[in-house]
């Protein structure tokens, strides 16, 4: 398995999305990594919109923000707007791992009419990070991409717990500091 050697995720970029995704627990959290450009990176916060969907159309979205993540769809064209491009999808799952789920793999696909059409990724190019949260702290994050040949989606690389805390621990000491 690829290490996470990729020199865009900064302690910033994950300290940034580990604290807004144990801040929305015990729901499921969302956002998503913008890059601009020049090749950078930012964590855009994103409200998770499942509620707001299941309270108007309970019977189309019967699940709520715990079990589930709906990412408004106008982030994706302001991220245009600004020459934004969505390098990956952020959501959390919480106490149940970081895992891509067949509902994950679904809304990661583009619809298709019959079993005889090519499966294809709904945003070519775009990489999904899964960050499994348990009591409100992240332990453990997996990264997911789209593999043309097979048509399915693998997990390209993880962090551990320990991992994880390592490259989120110096800006949460600072913020603990301050306060
Ligand atoms: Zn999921």
């Amino acid at each position: 398995m690829k290490k996470w050697t990729d020199k865009k995720w900064t302690p910033e970029i994950l300290t940034d999305l580990v604290q807004w995704l144990e801040d929305a627990y015990p729901s499921e959290g969302c956002g998503l990594i913008l890059e601009n450009e020049k090749g950078q990176w930012r964590f855009q916060e994103c409200e998770n919109v499942a509620d707001r969907y299941h309270k108007v159309d309970p019977v189309t979205f019967p699940r709520t923000s715990r079990e589930f993540y709906m990412i408004d769809p106008r982030e994706f064209m302001r991220a245009e707007d600004r020459g934004e491009k969505v390098a990956v999808i952020v959501h959390s799952h919480p106490d149940v791992g970081d895992y891509f789920s067949p509902e994950d793999i679904a809304a990661a696909l583009m619809p298709r009419s019959s079993e005889e059409e090519k499966l294809e990724p709904l945003y070519p190019g775009t990489d999904y990070l899964v960050v499994s949260v348990r009591k409100a702290k992240a332990d453990g994050a997996s990264l997911f991409r789209f593999h043309e040949d097979n048509e399915k989606f693998a997990r390209v690389a993880r962090l551990n717990k320990e991992e994880l805390r390592d490259k989120v621990s110096s800006k949460a000491v600072r913020a603990e500091t301050v306060a």
